[in-house]
């Protein structure tokens, strides 16, 4: 069976949803292609404050917040000597400034279906086998029903966007792979829990993040009255304890027990699943966008879950995505300028959180707290005053970051050698104050450079929060808009 549509989302989590909704929302057709059947597990629970953002855009705010989702406040941290509260927001302002705690089974099951309720073409147990290209153009699918291999067929398309996860379809298989972190080549082994106590520190709902001798752990309270706990550790020292005959659980419970926090919630609880395992989950592909593609979410990149960021990085790249997919299809802006935005800002974004992640696990050991400041910065929407201030703890605190020649920590490093070469070469005299003496055309400028690198928590959905000179607006019609330009408001 051959069929064409405008646009093919391949992958049915949280990026894939997003941006078939965004997409159909605006009257385009899409297909959406899942190879496996909803609900269906998944990690990745805890979600920071920009899923409001995401579910006010793709109209599923109100079924989310009908679900009973655990409203995650903030988070707690026990990280060597120093305790850190992070507040999202203030409970007594119930309508913002917190994240849920999500079962992801459930969580990406309302999203593929409030996609078919836009007017998705949603089919479930559908694998993309295979992408065919029409000179180096990425033009049609094929694929294959998982219950029935002898059911296959093709859709052509006018857009491709990937969103297939860490099976990752496009870079794994016609891009030349990915680029992973070495100083992030971490496992982590997790698993859930009855009976347990309620976690009191920090804000309501938060997730609590302890510290432990090779790695950290998580806590995770979910709706279902069951806790998440994992452990992340580098594979190097996990695989050491598997080779001093330990078996996983040992080792997770080794882990578990090293923490005073965490084994005091488990105390009197029951592990009633058996232990998972992830692994080599930090990695970074170069070309996310393409002719008639692109990749969206974890098929594009990943970072290590310290932060929380995966479900972010996803929504936002499949809502920048779907945004110029949109502006190229009405004829607003042209393929190449839009992918080659898109391959920017999504390495401007993975970057900040890569900064933030080296940050934190530098500071380690109770050294002077970057990660708090960084955290702070990003909540009050840094003053511009206070922006250089902000671009010099972050750099200070990858200065000695050992593995700097390396993988993805490389590449923050060379980012942020060319901000300080262009604009902030030492003993230039260039600080806040010398900021403030420019005129406004160049001064936006330095800021749209250096702002996102430090203000990890916007979305681009306004001027004000551009992120490398563009942001995504939806009225009248779903763009991508250039700052300091008004999309055509023309209708489709
Ligand atoms: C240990 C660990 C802890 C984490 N903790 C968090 C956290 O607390 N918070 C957070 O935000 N993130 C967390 N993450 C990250 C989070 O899991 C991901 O970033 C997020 O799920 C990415 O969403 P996605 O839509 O890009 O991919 P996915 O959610 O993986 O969805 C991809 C979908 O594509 C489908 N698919 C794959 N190949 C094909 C194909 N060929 N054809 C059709 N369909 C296909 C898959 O079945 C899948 O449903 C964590 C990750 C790990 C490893």
């Amino acid at each position: 069976m051959n069929e064409h549509t405008h646009v093919l989302v391949v992958g049915g989590g949280p990026a894939g949803s997003t941006a078939a909704t965004l997409l159909a929302r605006e009257g385009f057709q899409v297909i959406l292609l899942e190879r496996d059947q909803h609900p269906r597990e998944h990690i990745g629970e805890s979600l920071l404050p920009s899923i409001l953002n995401v579910l006010d855009l793709i109209g599923a705010r109100e079924k989310a917040e009908a679900h009973g989702f655990v409203k995650k406040w903030g988070g707690y941290l026990e990280w060597g000597e120093d305790t850190f509260e992070i507040n999202f927001g203030d409970p007594a302002e119930p309508d913002q400034g917190y994240g849920f705690q999500v079962i992801r089974s459930e969580f990406d099951h309302l999203l593929i279906q409030h996609a078919e309720t836009q007017g998705v073409d949603v089919r479930q147990n559908v694998r993309a086998a295979e992408v065919l290209f029409t000179d180096g153009r990425a033009t049609s699918v094929r694929w294959t029903d998982t219950r029935d291999a002898t059911r296959t067929g093709e859709i052509s398309f006018d857009y491709l966007i990937d969103a297939s996860g860490r099976a990752g379809l496009m870079a794994t298989k016609y891009l030349g792979g990915r680029r992973y972190n070495e100083g992030f080549r971490n496992i982590a082994a997790y698993s859930y829990w009855t009976g347990t106590k309620q976690p009191k520190s920090g804000p309501p709902g938060a997730i609590q993040v302890a510290a432990v001798t090779d790695g950290w752990l998580w806590a995770i309270p979910l709706h279902d009255g069951t806790l998440s706990v994992g452990v992340v550790a580098h594979k190097q020292s996990f695989q050491a304890r598997r080779d001093g005959g330990r078996t996983i659980e040992q080792v997770y419970a080794d882990a578990l027990a090293e923490s005073p926090l965490v084994s005091d919630l488990i105390e009197h609880g029951t592990r009633v699943r058996p232990i998972q395992v992830e692994q080599d989950f930090s990695y970074i592909c170069e070309e996310s966008a393409g002719p008639g593609y692109f990749i969206a979410g974890d098929a594009a990149s990943f970072l290590d879950p310290l932060l929380s960021t995966g479900v972010h990085l996803a929504t936002f790249s499949a809502t920048l995505a779907s945004a110029g997919v949109s502006s190229i299809l009405r004829g607003e802006l042209a393929e190449q300028e839009v992918a080659e935005y898109y391959r920017g800002a999504y390495q401007t974004a993975y970057i900040r959180f890569l900064v933030l992640v080296s940050s934190l696990y530098l500071n380690y050991r109770g050294k002077k707290s970057l990660f708090w400041e960084a955290h702070e910065m990003s909540r009050e929407d840094v003053g511009d005053g206070e922006v250089i201030k902000a671009f010099w703890n972050v750099v200070s605190g990858l200065e000695d970051l050992g593995d700097a020649d390396s993988g993805a920590s490389a590449l923050v490093f060379s980012e942020m050698r060319r901000l300080i070469d262009v604009y902030f070469a030492k003993d230039s005299g260039r600080d806040d104050a010398w900021l403030a003496t420019l005129p406004e055309d160049e001064r936006r400028q330095v800021l749209d450079e250096v702002k996102p690198l430090v203000a990890p928590n916007e979305y681009a959905l306004s001027e004000e929060t551009a992120l490398n000179g563009f942001y995504v607006r939806t009225t009248p019609h779903l763009a991508l808009v250039r700052v300091g330009e008004q999309a055509a408001a023309v209708e489709r």
